[in-house]
């Protein structure tokens, strides 16, 4: 019973063990978990392919939050193959978040939008910038609401409204350059 590691190596291992484990590494696994089943479900789903399930008003809002966010990448003329792969993330991580949080249903949209803002932000710069000021530094639009219903591109400069998420093609009219 002497030769059992001694008391300071026993707090030492179990000093890295909770600092390396706990909350952070549990949540992770949760979500990685969480990915693999719904990506298992999408595919059997499709391989289903007869719409014999009713789409879940989660998974409703969640296609309507991609083909939202999508349309306003296309009318920027960003919706390259590793933009998309950006929206398809922050899809899967919402998706988790949503079944954590089943009435923020509509707030998804806006939530996706500002996900793949601030991946952009990171990778390519700002996005979508402002059509409105034609003067000035370039700058980004923003999400209003942050978290809230009917989510809209704004610009805080000028506040003013620039338009409704997923129509951001409307405000750019035929005006954008190519
Ligand atoms: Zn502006």
């Amino acid at each position: 019973m002497e030769r059992v590691i001694d008391g300071p190596s026993v707090r030492t291992l179990a000093a890295r063990a909770a600092g390396a484990g706990g909350v952070p590494k549990l949540s992770f696994t949760l979500e990685v978990t969480s990915e693999r089943y719904f990506r298992l479900g999408a595919t059997v789903k499709s391989a289903h392919n007869g719409g014999m399930d009713p789409i879940s008003p989660l998974e409703q809002a969640l296609h309507a939050a991609r083909a939202l966010v999508l349309a306003d990448l296309v009318a920027g003329r960003v919706a390259e193959a590793d933009v998309v792969s950006l929206v398809e993330e922050s899809v899967v991580q919402r998706r988790w978040w949503v079944e954590q949080w089943p009435e923020g249903a509509q707030y998804v949209a806006g939530l996706v939008a500002q996900d793949v803002q601030d991946a952009l932000l990171e990778r390519y710069g700002r996005w979508p910038l402002c059509p409105v000021c034609g003067t000035g530094d370039p700058h980004a639009l923003e999400v209003q609401p942050e978290l809230g219903p009917d989510p809209h591109w704004v610009c805080s400069e000028a506040g003013v409204k620039v338009a409704a998420l997923g129509s951001l093609g409307d405000a750019l009219g035929g005006a954008a350059p190519s």
